[in-house]
């Protein structure tokens, strides 16, 4: 027997049709691209994605299925692509302007993308790129009349001049809500990039999960930013959750350095923003430079995409009265996979129990099922000891991705193997311990690499630290530290291997520490383990020959 109850598609663009109609006047603002902060709402917003969307439709010739891309910071202008574009059951794939442009070139032809949009910023850029891509068929410049510019991009349409061409009383087409609406590729540190692709349906009960109290806790009452480009894995759920909760949106356009943030962050009066740990670092050290400049409307700071530090995590907390949630999860899951948050069980812990917990990556939130289990695939126990690859299950994860590439992640069971290797604790806190592909194999046991880090930055003077496993001739690999002093200290080997002494086993302990610059990172700002590794080849420990 079927139940009674309403036929209601779980289609994004009623996401901004409820944040409009019930939250119309609450405010969006923006760093605009030409410069200037830019302000309006989720009434404004409703209606020019629906003038967007009747221009792409007549203009563009955008229908159900169509691709397009965006190469662009996170404004208003994003959101109204976002919105505008997936409304017609279209496809809206982000791109990484970060990638090398051999990459780009690659996931557009591979995604098959019809028309790109892009802010000011990108236009040199694709200039270089648009010959290698004979399938797109033009250029969206995301500014108005009196900014665009002289370009040899072909068929290039002014953003605002097409909105203007719009009707803003579109009506919204209905199809089935498992249509694709979005496209995030993965950086793919090893082959090419992967195409992940959202549906409607998985977007909204994602954005609705985020929005949960033991996830993000986003109510109307607050005002979001998300630092986290909308062109990294869906902004975290941000350009959904938030209007769902119907609260304010931040967006800090394209400065993301230390003092644009503060910026932002007090202008809008911002209650919970999310980014990656070295976008914290980078306002922390402005903080820490201007000693006068405090946080007193920021109440929680979402940090993931890498293991958070301690030291950022309780700068936060301790200095400026700021909660942290350590989040994980990756673009398959759309993405989130766990948070940091206190559960009932874990509230009656004394505080530096808890302490040791929050570190950790967190608990999943509804809709996400995880497990971990040795290479044969048996389950391994929650002992917070035990560490195994990481497997994880949900309406918002992928079952493949684009044209059925890497299938070897997903099993017959529908779990998707996360290349990540965790410990779950008895209190359901997951703990990541490294990328697979990153473990340090030492004498048949396994490192983790990110423990080593994370004590690493804790000794004075060290402002980036990465451990990677080197061959050696007795113990097949040892971990080699890579340090980044901050600047001005002069940090030395001794004091960063006392520094660890007693806090990491014995066998652990780096059998060197080499120190550079700066360390490689990827497009999507983390330490690029793979780039390391291959400065480092030709590296031996000391006093250790390795045979030919
Ligand atoms: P990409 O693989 O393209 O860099 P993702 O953002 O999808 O982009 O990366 C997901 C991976 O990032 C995870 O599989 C995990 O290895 C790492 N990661 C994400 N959040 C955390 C975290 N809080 N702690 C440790 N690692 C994390």
């Amino acid at each position: 027997m079927r139940g009674l109850m309403q036929d209601f598609p779980l289609l994004v663009h009623r996401v901004l049709d409820h944040a409009a109609r019930w939250h119309g006047s609450t405010p969006i603002l923006s760093r605009s691209v030409e410069g200037p902060l830019h302000r309006t709402d989720y009434a404004r917003l409703s209606r020019r994605s629906k003038a967007l969307a009747s221009a792409c439709q007549k203009r563009l010739g955008l229908k159900l299925g169509s691709v397009v891309a965006t190469m662009a910071w996170n404004t208003w202008r994003h959101l109204e692509i976002w919105y505008g574009v997936m409304g017609l059951g279209a496809i809206v794939h982000t791109l990484n302007p970060r990638l090398f442009a051999s990459q780009l070139g690659y996931i557009i032809n591979h995604a098959e993308d019809q028309w790109i949009f892009t802010d000011l910023t990108f236009v040199p850029l694709l200039e270089k790129l648009q010959d290698s891509l004979p399938g797109v068929k033009g250029f969206v410049i995301m500014t108005d009349a009196a900014h665009m510019p002289t370009t040899t991009l072909r068929n290039p349409v002014c953003y605002e001049e097409l909105l203007a061409s719009g009707d803003e009383a579109f009506a919204w087409p209905e199809f089935d809500e498992n249509t694709a609406c979005g496209m995030c590729y993965t950086s793919g540190t090893t082959g090419n990039p992967k195409g992940v692709l959202y549906s409607h349906r998985s977007n909204v009960l994602h954005g609705l999960m985020c929005a949960l109290g033991d996830a993000m806790a986003i109510s109307s009452r607050d005002v979001a930013m998300p630092v986290v480009p909308m062109f990294h894995a869906n902004a975290w759920s941000m350009a959904f959750s938030v209007p769902i909760s119907g609260a304010a949106l931040v967006m800090p356009g394209p400065r993301l350095d230390g003092a644009a943030i503060y910026e932002m962050l007090t202008e809008g009066r911002v209650t919970i923003t999310a980014a990656v740990p070295t976008v914290w670092l980078m306002l922390l050290n402005h903080l820490e430079q201007n000693p006068a400049l405090r946080l007193p409307d920021l109440q929680r700071v979402v940090i993931g995409g890498s293991a958070c530090p301690e030291s950022i995590m309780k700068a936060f907390v301790e200095s400026y009265g700021t909660d942290v949630i350590h989040a994980w999860g990756m673009t398959e899951m759309s993405p989130i996979g766990s948070l940091g948050i206190q559960s009932g069980r874990a509230a009656g812990l004394p505080p530096e129990e808890w302490w040791t917990l929050k570190l950790k990556q967190g608990r999943p939130p509804f809709m996400v099922d995880m497990k971990i289990t040795d290479d044969a695939g048996n389950t391994l126990p929650h002992d917070g000891k035990t560490f195994g690859r990481l497997k994880v299950k949900g309406p918002a994860v992928a079952k493949s991705y684009f044209k059925g590439e890497g299938l070897a992640a997903f099993d017959a069971e529908g779990w998707f193997d996360t290349g990540d290797v965790a410990t779950i604790d008895e209190y359901g806190y997951m703990q990541i311990t490294d990328r697979a592909k990153d473990v340090i194999k030492s004498g048949g046991e396994w490192i983790s690499s990110i423990e080593i880090e994370n004590i690493a930055l804790g000794c004075p003077g060290v402002q980036e630290a990465a451990a990677i496993g080197l061959p050696h001739p007795k113990w097949d690999e040892r971990p080699l530290l890579v340090i980044v002093r901050k600047q001005g200290s002069e940090v030395s080997r001794a004091e960063v291997l006392a520094h660890l002494e007693g806090r990491i086993a014995k066998w652990w302990m780096p059998d060197d520490v080499a120190f550079l610059p700066e360390i490689p990172h990827t497009a999507t700002g983390k330490i690029s383990k793979l780039e390391l590794r291959a400065l480092f080849r030709d590296y031996r420990f000391p006093g250790s020959v390795l045979p030919d």
